[in-house]
């Protein structure tokens, strides 16, 4: 329950929460939180020299570590319209899928409140705009399968998985 950890209070109405299985409840208005993963859709953007796009991170946590583009779902919004929304933002790119690659689970943070992340990964290609990175992101650049960033020099932890995954269909 990484992310109710401390929860003591209702957001909505300042009771005492009382812990559940997997969430907590307030007793005097109803509201119940639950501590579900964060959904997150993520793009291996592909150039036509099969390289893969990355960003090197300017903010904490994982400052100065590369990363693949993409963010956490806004409410309700779809996967796909989501990461189109996080690339256009993070990269200035206009991207389209080409292919789903798979679900990550992963942290975000560290400590006893990171939150759980749920990674949709999705192979992509450009199909318009200029590469510019957002304030977020340092620097952005293309990496051939064979010359991606050592597993140390990785934001998160299921990067290598991920790249591993994206270079079998690559072979
Ligand atoms: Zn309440």
């Amino acid at each position: 329950m990484a992310i109710l950890h401390g929860w003591r209070y209702c957001p909505r109405c300042a009771h005492d929460l009382e812990p559940g299985d997997g969430c907590v409840r307030c007793a005097s208005c109803g509201f119940v939180g639950w501590a579900n993963s964060a959904p997150c859709a993520v793009a291996l953007v592909e150039d036509d020299e099969g390289r893969l796009l990355l960003g090197r991170r300017a903010v904490e946590p994982y400052r100065g570590m590369w990363d693949t583009p993409g963010g956490y779902l806004h409410e309700h919004e779809h996967p796909l319209v989501g990461l189109r929304r996080e690339l256009l933002g993070e990269t200035g790119l206009e991207i389209e899928p080409i292919a789903f690659l798979g679900v990550w689970m992963d942290w975000y943070g560290n400590g006893p409140s990171a939150n759980s992340t749920l990674n949709m990964v999705w192979r992509a290609r450009v199909v318009a705009g200029e590469l510019q990175a957002d304030d977020d992101v340092a620097e952005l650049a293309w990496f051939a399968p064979a010359d991606l960033p050592p597993e140390e020099e990785l934001a998160f932890g299921l990067l290598p998985s991920v790249f591993a995954a994206w270079r079998r269909v690559q072979a």
